[in-house]
C-alpha cells in the first residue's frame, strides 16, 4: 500500500525536491523552486506563478542538467 505522499509525487502533484533560490532584486528574499517527477519546474515568484520562465527556474534547471537530471525543455532555452 502506497502512502498518499507517494501517490501525489507519482502524479506530479507534489514536488520531488524543493530548492531555495536567492532573489536577485530583493536581498534576503528566497524563492522556492519545486522539481516535479515529470521534469517540470515551478517557482513561487511572480513570473513563476504565471508559468513563465524565470531566472530561478533557469538556475535550477541548469544545475540539474549538469547533474544529468532531466528537466523539461523551454526553461533551459532561456540561456541561449
Ligand atoms: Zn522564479
Amino acid at each position: 500500500m502506497k502512502s498518499s505522499k507517494e501517490f501525489l509525487m507519482e502524479n506530479n502533484l507534489l514536488p520531488l525536491k524543493t530548492y531555495d533560490v536567492q532573489s536577485r532584486s530583493e536581498k534576503g528574499l528566497i524563492h522556492k523552486v519545486e522539481y516535479f517527477g515529470d521534469g517540470s519546474l515551478s517557482c513561487d515568484c511572480i513570473a513563476g506563478c504565471f508559468k513563465a520562465p524565470c531566472y530561478h527556474k533557469k538556475l535550477i534547471s541548469e544545475a540539474l542538467q549538469k547533474q544529468g537530471v532531466y528537466t523539461k525543455s523551454g526553461i533551459s532555452s532561456l540561456s541561449k
